[in-house]
């Protein structure tokens, strides 16, 4: 039973970081000159190359 439980805690983890991480990742297409970064003040994980909301809690995106 444990091991059932660790197992889907480890899966939904991974879930999440996936597609945490695959919506957080701007297209990578350098050469527009600014290098600004945004991210969210409750994820620092989260951030963008142009302004935005978070996706995981809808704040505005901090420029930085
Ligand atoms: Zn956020």
């Amino acid at each position: 039973m444990f091991k059932i439980t660790s197992l889907l805690c480890a899966l939904v983890l991974l879930l999440a970081g996936w597609t945490g991480c695959s919506k957080a990742n701007p297209p990578a297409s350098g050469g527009s000159g600014e290098s600004a970064t945004y991210s969210c003040p409750m994820h620092p994980d989260v951030t963008r190359s142009s302004p935005g909301q978070c996706p995981k809690c809808g704040m505005d995106l901090e420029r930085r």
